[in-house]
């Protein structure tokens, strides 16, 4: 453990208060991303838009106690803050980025640096998927390679990783020197020139030389010999290379490429011989991603059918291009990634690769950062709309606006988004293929929104300004130092697991659960940063749950040997006890105790975040006896564990029904689980609630029958009169309830409820509509406000957690904020 003293050492600054010995496991930098004051180390950064002083007070108040301050006079600072450690330094960032250099020095693991105009993001993360199977890999999240990122990311390597992949960008000269001074990387990887970030350097090879500074000391440095600028810098200065290339000798020399069907066919002449794989991608900028790749493995001496094993399991990177599904058979290639020159060819390309015919639209923002004259920019950009076909434009901002006779194809012209919006008609958009690619700053998420709010076929909406209600309203009840816990296991109750997540993380709860591993991988891959309790970790996920800081829940004996036998090195480890008290699902009792805290005094590392119990009967008021019993036990266990381990531990007990029922019990956490989802589970405060989620079908045929004949399978649905039915698109695999069959469940149509009629099928069930003008095409809601998930649940014997969590994935969520 670091003391704080060796902390000023190292980041050379005036220490000016030392109140206490404490841990340093995190490094905070953004306030709103506070998770455990009581390892927390902040910085207070000056940056361009804020600045992270105004924040102290408030940090302080949440517990944080070692603050690292570039202002202040000493007698105030100790006054502010009497319980701090507090250090003066010139520059917090430079303190932080000190601070991870040092970090990264205690390491001698291989560290891949990757730089370069594009692609760092993707080839990091198909590098890490590639090289899991045998290594412990730790890699920067999503695209932290900033400044800031940087040593946020290095930060996170531990004795558990054997490999580190770590990205750098960069916008100005020398920044760099400083990036190449934390990452320290063994090897290297340079995608690509092109002119993101142009501004700052005066000349491409400027730039090529700068970003050539962050490999000055690796061993071996992958690249594409085809970009001369690169390969000329490279061999300028004498580094060490492993090259690819299409067109001129290397070590892998690209002899042919054929696309077939979905694939690239790459043949090539690696150490004489010939060689064949394909690669799982056809566009061209997928293509070179993986032949970075490949190299690497090449490198690793992995054999060929390895290889390809691998690389058939790769697929696109969510996190800069999004396809989705849109109104009127539409596709929107969402990307609002980054906004230059190269990024758009790129995004075009991706356009005339796609297989789905129909125009081809682009909805483009003015382009940011290109340093390139305004003139030139939109020339270029025009050049390059008309050579890739695209059929329609539709361009928004002032810039590009005020170039508009540069275009020559059908193009039409907005000042903002919101004039876009304002005269927005979906009707003008059938099946065609849309690029939606805007600055940050232009807000084209609405756009995208625009095109997806009203979906065709069976949707989820989630209404995530209700789900905000609800969690706010969860936090009334609490005192203001009650931590908050959100389960967001089985998808997050149907509702959308990483979406949720991220809402939850902006609004700063401070724990989310699951309930496997792979869930709370899903979170992290995803860029959820929040701490997350896994609640039934298997001994063959035990590593990965620390490659990805995922907490486990641990809860019998023989599961804790095994986690403490997986352990190696000395870094801390978080963990969660579960005891029983009367559920008797899982958890550990008076009984196990003695060997549970043998074992804990063994294994100082391990240390107990939380202990925490779970009430069998908090929703019914039958069992109020029980659970207060139950609540009597498990702070008696509680304070046992505590005791016995020598440290206060977090505590809690309560779930949405129990945060309702028993608010004086909320000790030091509660798990809020359906209750933010939308359903009051005691029933007495349901009012306060706004209902999350609306599960929504279209109407697929209406027919009309006579009396006696009869509907569906078994013949079970008999009309008893003349009737009008509809059939609509839903059935049991999209988790609509069979027991709903023959009258028992309603949808609405038109507002009005109309019965089911047979036996609801597979993909589809019929409602009777008799009397209603309905037709095809026509929206059914299954359930939302007007028809609630608790009566529909009443109605088959059943619950609101199974109707929700039964909701299939083949059901489209939509998210939207009102
Ligand atoms: C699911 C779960 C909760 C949340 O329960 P709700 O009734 O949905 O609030 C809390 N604690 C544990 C251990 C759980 O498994």
């Amino acid at each position: 453990m670091l003391t704080f003293q060796q902390i000023a050492s190292i980041v050379q600054g005036q220490v000016v208060q030392s109140a206490q010995p404490l841990p340093v496991i995190h490094l905070l930098t953004d306030s709103r991303k506070l998770s455990q004051p009581a390892g927390t180390l902040f910085f207070a950064i000056r940056g361009r838009y804020n600045d992270g002083h105004k924040y102290l007070e408030q940090l302080y108040a949440q517990g944080v106690r070692q603050l690292v301050v570039e202002q202040g006079e000493p007698g105030e600072l100790k006054h502010l803050y009497p319980e701090a450690n507090i250090l003066l330094v010139e520059n917090g960032l430079e303190a932080l980025q000190k601070l991870a250099a040092w970090h990264r020095a205690q390491f001698s693991v291989p560290v891949i640096g990757i730089t370069g105009s594009n692609g760092k993001t993707i080839v990091k993360e198909w590098l890490a998927q590639l090289l899991s199977p045998d290594e412990m890999v730790v890699k920067s999240p999503r695209s932290y390679n900033s400044q800031l990122g940087v040593p946020l990311s290095v930060w996170q390597l531990d004795q558990n990783h054997t490999y580190a992949i770590f990205e750098a960008g960069i916008s100005q000269p020398g920044e760099m020197e400083k990036l190449q001074r934390i990452i320290q990387p063994t090897l290297g990887i340079f995608t690509n020139i092109g002119s993101a970030h142009d501004e700052g350097f005066t000349s491409h090879q400027q730039k090529a030389a700068e970003k050539l500074k962050l490999f000055k000391d690796v061993e071996l440095l992958f690249y594409c010999a085809d970009h001369a600028l690169v390969h000329e810098a490279v061999q300028a200065q004498g580094i060490q290379a492993f090259t690819w290339s299409r067109t001129q000798p290397a070590d892998v020399t690209i002899t042919a490429s054929t696309s077939v069907g979905h694939k690239t066919i790459i043949e090539y002449l690696y150490k004489h011989e010939k060689q064949r794989l394909a690669i799982p991608f056809t566009d061209e900028a997928s293509v070179e991603n993986a032949l970075h790749c490949l190299s690497v493995l090449l490198y690793r001496h992995l054999p060929l059918s390895e290889i390809q094993d691998r690389l058939d399991r790769l697929h696109p990177v969510a996190m800069r291009l999004e396809m989705k599904e849109a109104i009127n058979g539409c596709y929107l290639i969402d990307d609002t990634y980054n906004n230059d020159l190269a990024g758009l060819a790129i995004a075009l390309d991706l356009l005339v690769n796609q297989p789905q015919r129909g125009r081809h639209t682009i909805i483009l923002s003015d382009l940011l950062e290109s340093g390139l004259p305004e003139e030139k920019l939109y020339k270029q950009v025009a050049e390059l709309v008309e050579a890739r076909g695209v059929e329609r434009l539709l361009a928004i901002g002032e810039k590009i606006s005020r170039y508009s006779s540069l275009f020559r194809v059908p193009a039409e012209f907005y000042r903002s988004t919101a004039d876009f919006l304002a005269q927005f008609n979906p009707a003008r958009f059938r099946d065609e293929l849309i690029l939606v690619k805007g600055a940050r700053v232009f807000g084209f998420e609405k756009i995208v929104q625009a095109f997806q709010q009203k979906v065709h076929g069976t949707v989820l909406e989630v209404n995530l300004d209700a789900l905000v209600h609800n969690l706010n309203y969860y936090r009334s009840k609490l005192a203001p130092d009650t931590k908050l816990m959100v389960m967001v296991k089985a998808f997050a109750y149907g509702s959308g697991s990483f979406e949720v997540a991220n809402l939850l993380q902006f609004h700063r709860v401070d724990y989310l659960a699951v309930a496997y591993v792979d869930e709370g991988v899903t979170l992290r891959e995803h860029g959820i940063t929040l701490p997350i309790m896994v609640m039934n970790p298997s001994p063959d996920s035990f590593a990965k749950l620390r490659q990805y800081s995922l907490e486990p829940e641990l809860y019998a004996l023989e599961q804790l040997q095994a986690y403490m036998a997986s352990l190696s090195g000395t870094a801390l480890y978080k963990i969660h006890l579960k005891l029983d008290t009367g559920m008797h699902r899982l958890g550990f009792t008076a009984d196990d105790f003695e060997a549970l805290f043998a074992l804990l005094r063994q294994h100082p590392q391990v240390q107990v975040v939380s202990a925490f119990s779970h009430l069998a009967g908090a929703d019914e008021a039958v069992h109020n006896d029980f659970s207060q019993q139950q609540i009597s036990k498990f702070r008696a266990m509680a304070a046992e564990v505590e005791e016995q381990l020598g440290y206060k531990v977090i505590k809690h007990i309560l779930n949405s029904a129990g945060i309702v029922r028993f608010p004086e019990h909320q000790l030091d956490m509660v798990r809020l689980g359906i209750g933010i989802y939308g359903v009051e589970a005691t029933g007495s405060e349901q009012e306060a609630l706004r209902p999350v989620s609306m599960l929504k079908t279209t109407v697929s045929q209406v027919k009309h029958i006579s009396r006696g004949e009869t509907v569906g399978y078994s013949r079970k649905g008999v009309a008893e009169a003349d009737k009008t039915i509809a059939t609509i698109a839903i059935g049991y695999a999209d988790g609509y309830d069979r027991r709903f069959s023959n009258g028992i469940g309603h949808v609405l149509l038109h507002g009005q409820r109309c019965p089911l009629i047979g036996n609801v099928c597979m993909d589809m069930c019929m409602v009777d509509v008799t009397g209603l003008q309905v037709k095809a095409g026509d929206e059914a809601i299954v359930f939302g406000p007007q028809l609630t998930l608790v009566e529909l649940a009443k109605s088959i014997g059943t619950i609101p957690y199974e109707l929700l969590t039964n909701v299939s994935a083949r059901v489209k969520r939509v998210f939207y904020s009102e």
